[in-house]
């Protein structure tokens, strides 16, 4: 292939878009349904399956469609637009791919830990390839805001591995998962350690019901480890590399985000359908107040779209403080502005758009998830942002 016939890396992302794209229609069929029966999207995850999409991040030479961070983001703001659920589960899987892969690329380790990290990722890697393996995060401990503070799981180290005790709160993927890696500490070192715990392993349970607001398809039950060997190669990153991410590539914290874009992006995408008249009661496109709130939505959809935008054109190993303080600015811009658009829809729509089985009230309610998500929470960015070049106490502090 001539230089000139090589897809451009824009050419490039719009084809991986177009995969979810082409997906999407179904999607938002199935969307209502899995709403309503808090049910994990297993039937989307067959079509992503299908698709390649979940070797999205898995370079190519490890057999997977080789996107990178700022593929990651267009393609799951355009997984959001038809499910919630399955972009925000979808991102657990993806951005375990991307630790292992892009993000630990441009990290530092040794030479040794390098080739013991080539061996274990390909190894994962290979799971998704060959056998469709889906990927979960549970880092949430519901104790602290940071991904580097507060973590208490403990791996304690036994013959080949670890046996981990501990419990993470809102683990997506809790039925659904192959793996669920988790982050926790050993004894009397306090480094964060990625480690990754097989389905079915013995001492490992979810507890709890799972009746929530919104993002129901989701199914983030607790879970609880129970003494759970881990063997030592499922130790996903070396030592310290965890603890690197938060401070020489914080854009990571910025992948939930996109999901929450795409549910914008539906509620401006119903909003024009209904004020036309092609959903709903009948048109009301002449009507000045629905007009006026129109142009509101577009407002404030586009502003916080172009900050986005902006912030996932600067992701990349060691940004500068301004960078992070604008990452953080686009997660608050984010997470605050999806649900105050929804809300503001409903407003504009009138009533009978709350009903269902049009999507609104199911977007206003998932749009509603975000802004509680850690480690960059509404408040968490918030908090930072307000110390940010202000307080001493944030020198040398990580990113998340
Ligand atoms: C639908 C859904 C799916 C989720 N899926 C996952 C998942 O797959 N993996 C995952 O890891 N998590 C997941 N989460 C969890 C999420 O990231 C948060 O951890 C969770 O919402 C925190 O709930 P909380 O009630 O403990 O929050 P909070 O009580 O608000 O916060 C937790 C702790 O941090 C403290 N805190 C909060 N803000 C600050 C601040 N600015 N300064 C100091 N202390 C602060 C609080 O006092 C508390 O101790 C999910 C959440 C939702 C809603």
């Amino acid at each position: 292939m001539s230089t000139s016939d090589r897809p451009t890396a824009a050419a490039r992302q719009r084809e991986l878009v177009g995969l979810v794209a082409d997906l999407g229609p179904t999607f938002a069929e199935r969307a209502a349904g899995y709403d309503r029966e808090a049910r994990f999207p297993v039937e989307n995850y067959a079509d992503l399956r299908k698709a390649g999409l979940l070797g999205l991040c898995i370079p190519a030479d490890h057999g997977g469609l080789g996107a990178d961070f700022a593929t990651y983001g267009l393609v799951s703001e355009e997984l959001g637009r038809y499910c919630g659920s399955t972009a925000l589960t979808f991102n657990m899987h993806t951005a375990t791919m991307l630790l292992c892969g892009q993000i630990a690329d441009d990290l530092a380790m040794s030479a040794a830990e390098r080739a013991r990290h080539e061996r274990r990722r390909a190894a994962m890697f290979a799971g998704v390839i060959e056998k469709g393996h889906i990927h979960a995060q549970p880092f949430s401990e519901g104790n602290a805001p940071g991904a580097t503070a507060g973590v208490n799981t403990l791996a304690v180290p036994v013959d080949g591995g670890w046996r981990l005790r501990g419990r993470k709160i809102f683990a997506s993927l809790s039925g659904a998962a192959d793996r669920h890696n988790v982050i926790c500490v050993t004894p009397d070192d306090p480094t964060i350690r990625f480690m990754s715990v097989r389905a079915g392993a013995e001492g490992l349970r979810t507890e709890g019901e799972w009746d929530p607001l919104g993002m129901r398809g989701t199914v983030s039950l607790t879970l609880v480890m129970d003494d759970v060997f881990v063997p030592a190669e499922a130790e996903l990153l070396p030592p310290g590399v965890f603890d690197q991410v938060a401070s020489r590539w914080p854009h990571f914290y910025l992948t939930l985000s996109f999901t929450y874009l795409g549910i914008m992006r539906a509620v401006m995408d119903f909003t024009d359908d209904y004020l036309a008249g092609r959903v709903g009661p009948g048109a009301r496109r002449d009507n000045p107040q629905k007009q006026a709130g129109w142009a509101q939505l577009q407002v404030a959809y586009e502003r916080t779209h172009a900050l986005a935008r902006q912030v996932l054109a600067e992701a990349g190993p060691d940004p500068t403080h301004e960078q992070v303080r604008r990452a953080w600015a686009a997660a608050v811009s984010t997470m605050e502005t999806a649900p105050e658009l929804a809300s503001l829809a409903v407003r504009v729509c009138g009533g009978r758009s709350l009903l269902r089985p049009q999507p609104l009230e199911r977007l206003y309610r998932d749009a509603r998830c975000g802004a509680t998500m850690l480690p960059w929470s509404v408040e968490a960015c918030l908090d930072r942002l307000g110390r940010a070049g202000l307080s001493a106490a944030e020198d040398g502090e990580p990113y998340a």
